[in-house]
């Protein structure tokens, strides 16, 4: 029996004399997931892309579970392919979809004939393959409006396949067809879930995560790495920058007033994320930050971290809350990753009452108390290091 995966276009459908651009990148996109995988072909045809596995042994439970996660697809399926035969058809049916007919109660034939030489019409085919199947299988009954499986006929050119229910896949745009943009990431819950949320949106990531050692460890860095594989899942490649940033919070430990600490720490990784994504094409930056989580989360806060930036900031988590966003890190998995108990640079030095009202000159003012900040953040940015994580 030979299988092909169907693949269904989303929103892509809705885009215009854009269409073949956005199918292009996003057939780029599944190419380069799969591509370990063996040799598949594509093909193009109306909102469908077929893949087609030319080598023999390709793990093809692999390939759609890849395929689920990339972006820009709204549905996916497994087909088997047979002749355009309405006996093949028939027999193909029964034995490819066996296992789920037997454990469906309902179900409901759709046709669609696009070679228009095959003799049987769409409805004439829905009829005589539905009876076929209740001759089969006894214990099922036909629903047109609500079945347990959807089988599905589809009468090409060069053959006809057959398939049972589609599977949901992972909805969006496909990654590229947005731009770029940075994700500042933390090892926590919030930044992961904001960097599937915008790649979600055809936005390509690249990631910055700060790193204060000796006051953070390796393996909080490993941590983040761990939760970037788990987004790359998604969003494809991303480019990491780890920083250093040690030094320029010693200074805000030791130069600036306690209660403006993490206020002017967002700001100032705020700023050279702001230089390192703008190094790397990216048009806008990325947080996790949702409105009142924690005292430098507040609007009021929010607002003196956002002016230290010209780059628009986009933070998809801003109206959730934490059983909201924890909901989607489960789906994506980095969930369990997240709550590993190591140290973030945004907790060491934290004041005892941190302003949650702050005033921007007032902040401001107590910034400027570092000295030469501008050679330090050029100094971190040449600290960083390099980290393509892979998809
Ligand atoms: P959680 O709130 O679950 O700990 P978080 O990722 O939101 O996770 P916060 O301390 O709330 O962490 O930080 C707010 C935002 O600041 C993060 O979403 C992230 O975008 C950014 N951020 C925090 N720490 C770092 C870091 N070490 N490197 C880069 N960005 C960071
Ligand atoms: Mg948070």
């Amino acid at each position: 029996m030979k299988e092909i995966i169907l693949v269904k276009n989303g929103e892509l459908a809705l885009k215009g004399l854009n269409r073949n651009t956005f199918e292009d990148v996003l057939i780029k996109n599944m190419k380069k997931r799969i591509k370990d995988l063996g040799k598949f072909e594509f093909t193009k045809s109306q909102s469908t892309i077929m893949v087609d596995p030319i080598d023999e042994d390709i793990d093809l439970d692999d390939a759609v579970d890849r395929l689920s996660k990339v972006f820009g697809i709204a549905a996916l399926s497994r087909a088997c392919v047979c002749q355009k035969d309405f006996e093949d058809i028939q027999s193909t049916t029964a034995n490819y979809l066996e296992e789920q007919l037997e454990d469906a109660k309902t179900f409901k034939v759709e046709a669609k004939r696009s070679d228009k030489k095959f003799p049987m019409k769409s409805p004439e085919i829905c009829r005589e393959l539905g009876g076929f199947i209740l001759s089969r299988f006894h214990h099922l009954k036909v629903d047109v409006h609500n079945p347990d499986i959807i089988i599905t006929v589809e009468v090409r050119d060069k053959y006809a396949f057959v398939r049972g229910n589609n599977i949901k896949g992972a909805g969006g745009m496909p990654t590229g067809t947005s731009g770029r943009a940075g994700i500042l990431i933390s090892g926590g819950i919030d930044s992961p879930v904001a960097a599937y949320m915008m790649a979600k949106r055809g936005i390509e990531l690249c990631a910055i995560h700060f790193a204060s050692p000796p006051y953070t460890s390796e393996l909080a860095e490993m941590k983040v790495l761990e939760l970037l594989k788990k987004v790359a899942k998604y969003s494809g490649v991303i480019t990491t920058y780890i920083v250093p940033f040690t030094k320029i919070q010693e200074f805000i430990r030791d130069l600036c007033p306690e209660e403006y600490f993490t206020i002017i720490m967002r700001r100032i990784m705020m700023m050279i994320a702001e230089k390192m994504a703008a190094n790397q094409n990216c048009s806008a930056l990325i947080t996790g930050e949702s409105v009142g989580q924690v005292a430098s989360q507040t609007m009021y806060a929010l607002a003196c971290t956002d002016c230290a930036v010209n780059m628009p900031v986009f933070r998809p988590c801003i109206g959730m809350d934490k059983e909201e966003i924890i909901a989607i890190s489960r789906k994506i998995d980095t969930f369990e990753t997240s709550i590993q108990p190591y140290e973030d640079c945004c907790t060491v030095f934290t004041p005892k009452h941190p302003k949650t009202r702050p005033h921007i000159d007032e902040v401001i003012k107590a910034e400027q108390k570092i000295p030469e900040l501008e050679k330090w953040i050029d100094d971190a940015i040449n600290g960083a290091r390099k980290i393509i994580i892979k998809s």
